[in-house]
């Protein structure tokens, strides 16, 4: 039993050995945890817990249950892990992604180890790992713009191409077109500028709410295959979808091992907890909990506990089910949301009402930009709103859209919000 215990945590590390065993002393720590009682380890090289100053936790939840730490759980919480995320939770999230997403063979299939993933300190760091991983500066990188601003941060130097997007998110035939500057015969010839990355948000877009249909998904994938790209999809509002069934996600599409995904915990468990995943193939996946080892070494190993517990204990019925409740809160917020734009803003502005996440984009009519308006006489008027420009490819270009959340402010407080925008805009008219 111990044997087949050693192999499988052997396995886990065999990438950080390789490499000139940076955080060995975790492997080590993990190895003398799984030992016989008879071994003496002197080779590790993490702190003795008993000097630390917190002995036990007990976090109670809202539906009653209370997850304990005892002393030995609680010595394990406070210590260095292993940096791909500890077994259990990873485990766990493998059969859910294998059960949501069920991603076809090709080589492809989890049990044959083509495919892998890692924990992350919020999905943001997957991302931003992901994309140093795979852009170098001035190459061309594809996006639907306007996005994430947090991605629009990552420091790259390289070149971000806008694909046309409507409230369906990517459009295929717009990818197309940009794609046919260049030769999808040529794109692996030395020197070729073609694109090898398209990042994309697929459901409930920052900050545009839209969602992408499986049609357009699937001539996306298509398009990707011809010119030998890589996605990067970022979903963090996939389980904050209104509708069911659930999009079929690119993941679930991918024959070839070219989709590279990052989920978060943020919008269902905690966004302060920081914790997310990267799904993907197996190299590339390597690659990026190689540099969580130079750089924050694991997610916190407490954080990551209190959420392996909370899941093993509600098993993935029970985890879907507090899902459910999620959406339930969202989609009444959407409502209201919509109802009260529908009550103040019909003449002065235009939206889509979204089908997932927590955003509504909308369009105010006859102002070129909303920077102005926003960050200054908004304010005088007690609304805050995000102006659209931040979430360009360029932040200065005009923007007539603004950003507004439904996930904080009670519908009482968004309908008096709405009526305060909407006076603003009739006297900037
Ligand atoms: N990606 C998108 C599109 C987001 O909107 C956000 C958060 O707002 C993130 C990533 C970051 O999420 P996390 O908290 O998991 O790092
Ligand atoms: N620098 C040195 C010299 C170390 O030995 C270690 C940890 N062993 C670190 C940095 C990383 O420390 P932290 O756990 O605070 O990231």
């Amino acid at each position: 039993f111990w044997i087949v215990d050693w192999k499988e945590t052997h396995t886990l590390k065999t990438s950080s050995w390789a490499l000139g065993d940076r955080n060995g002393h975790i492997y080590l720590s993990e190895l003398q945890q799984r030992s016989p009682p008879s071994m003496i380890s002197l080779a590790g090289g993490a702190p003795n817990p008993n000097t630390f100053p917190f002995q036990l936790a007990s976090i109670k939840m809202k539906n009653g249950q209370t997850l304990t730490f005892d002393e030995t759980v609680m010595k394990r919480a406070l210590q260095y892990s292993a940096s791909n995320g500890i077994p259990e939770l990873l485990t766990w999230m493998k059969n859910l992604q294998k059960n949501l997403h069920n991603p076809p063979t090709a080589g492809y299939a989890p049990e044959n180890g083509q495919m892998d993933m890692c924990v992350t300190t919020g999905s943001q760091e997957g991302l931003c790992k992901v994309f140093e991983m795979l852009v170098n500066p001035g190459d061309n990188v594809l996006l639907d713009a306007p996005t994430y601003s947090g991605t629009l941060a990552t420091p790259l130097g390289c070149n971000l191409i806008n694909v046309p997007s409507d409230q369906h998110g990517m459009i295929p035939a717009g990818l197309k077109e940009v794609l046919s500057q260049w030769d999808p015969s040529e794109v692996h010839k030395p020197g070729s500028t073609a694109p090898r990355v398209l990042y994309t948000i697929p459901n409930g877009g920052n900050p545009t709410g839209a969602s992408m249909t499986s049609q357009r998904k699937q001539e996306v994938y298509e398009l990707a295959r011809q010119y030998d790209m890589l996605i990067i999809e970022d979903d963090p509002y996939y389980f904050l979808q209104f509708d069911k069934p659930w999009a079929p996600t690119f993941l679930s599409m991918d024959v070839d091992g070219r989709i590279i995904r990052t989920d978060s915990f943020s919008k269902i468990l905690s966004s302060g907890l920081r914790i997310g995943f990267v799904t993907g193939p197996k190299p590339l996946v390597d690659r990026v909990v190689l540099h969580i080892q130079a750089s924050t070494m694991h997610t916190s190993t407490f954080t990551q506990l209190m959420v392996s517990q909370l899941l093993h204990s509600w098993g993935q019925e029970g985890f879907l089910q507090h899902i459910d409740g999620v959406i339930e809160f969202y989609r009444t917020q959407r409502d209201a949301m919509i109802s009260s734009a529908d009550r103040w803003l019909k003449d002065v502005a235009e939206w889509h009402a979204p089908s997932a996440g927590m955003f509504l984009w909308i369009k105010l009519k006859g102002i070129a930009d909303t920077q102005q308006l926003i960050m200054k006489k908004a304010l005088e008027k007690e609304v805050l709103l995000v102006p659209g420009g931040v979430f360009m490819i360029n932040s200065s270009d005009p923007c007539p859209y603004v950003r507004a959340a439904f996930s904080l402010s009670t519908p009482e407080q968004i309908d008096e919000a709405f009526r305060r925008l909407s006076s603003l805009i009739k006297e900037a008219l």
